[in-house]
């Protein structure tokens, strides 16, 4: 079994991604996965639809990607297998997606007072689930503005401190990664060195949350150069921490392809023993 066979970082039409959770799950069985993780922002609400879509032959790791926050840095952790009753972290999820509502319509209040015509009602309309910066830079698209969704993203629009940006209220990374460990699930650093997307924590803030529960980094990302890994799997391998990958894929919102990126098979097997608030569903 190739490493890309288990593909451990998803986002569907629950969060920012363009599949439903149903569409994604016969893309990943068409693609020749064996494991895909759903990990939407802030949100579960794909899991059920995922599951009972399920093709033979695929097994679905439910997940979730949580917005963090260290020293004023953004990360994103992949939390797997938790319990989503867990009263926590289940209200910590329920406070980030209010938080995703609030920011994203004063965004699109901005947007639409500079005249472009974005309307929040429209962003509504384009976000099924958790809404995020990618429906805004649809609606972009859609005026007109810009010719793709990756161009939203600059200084000019709405990419980090953009014109049009509004901050999420993020929760504090180390309470997160305890929060989702108390919950059963196993806590995975998301694309720790992906420079382009703004601030990266030290290698000290990595090994605090070790420290506080984190059981692995995710190395194979589409945002990773060679250098990013190499330097990644070194951390690991002095932490002890399980390394992962993921293609990260959003459907058409991005250019990745499911199974792009994965995680050995080992290690995948470490990750599971670790958790212990769902199980891995299997068709
Ligand atoms: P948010 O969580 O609402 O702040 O939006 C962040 C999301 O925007 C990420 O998870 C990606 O899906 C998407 N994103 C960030 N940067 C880019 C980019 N340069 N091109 C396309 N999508 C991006
Ligand atoms: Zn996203
Ligand atoms: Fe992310
Ligand atoms: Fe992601």
């Amino acid at each position: 079994m190739s490493d890309e066979r288990i593909d451990l970082h998803t986002h569907s039409t629950a969060s920012d991604g363009t599949s439903s959770p149903q569409k994604l799950v016969q893309q990943a069985g068409a693609a020749g996965l064996q494991v895909i993780a759903l990990t939407d922002h802030d949100t579960t609400a794909g899991w059920d639809a995922a599951a009972k879509a399920l093709p033979p032959g695929l097994s679905l790791v439910r997940g979730a990607e949580v917005s963090c926050v260290h020293d004023g840095i953004s990360l994103h952790l992949l939390a797997y297998l938790f319990d989503p009753q867990e009263p926590d972290l289940s209200a910590a999820l329920d406070g980030l997606r209010r938080s995703r509502v609030g920011r994203a319509q004063e965004m699109a209040g901005k947007l639409e007072a500079a005249g472009t015509g974005v309307t929040w009602d429209r962003v509504r309309e384009l976000a099924a689930g958790a809404v995020g910066r990618p429906h805004l830079a649809r609606a972009l698209v859609e005026q007109g503005h810009v010719a793709s969704i990756a161009e939203a993203f600059t200084s000019e629009w709405i990419g980090t401190s953009g014109r049009f940006w509004v901050g999420l209220a993020e929760i504090e990374a180390v309470e997160a990664v305890r929060m989702i460990t108390a919950a059963g699930g196993a806590a995975v650093f998301a694309h720790a060195r992906a420079s382009t997307r703004g601030r990266t924590v030290d290698d000290s803030v990595i090994a605090a949350l070790a420290a506080a529960g984190l059981v692995g980094v995710e190395v194979d990302h589409v945002d990773h150069d060679e250098r990013a890994r190499v330097a990644l799997t070194g951390l690991a391998a002095d932490l002890d921490l399980v390394v992962t990958g993921g293609s990260d894929f959003h459907g058409s919102a991005k250019q990745v392809r499911l199974g792009a990126h994965g995680t050995a098979p080992a290690a995948f097997e470490r990750l599971v023993a670790a958790a212990s608030g769902v199980s891995v569903v299997a068709a």
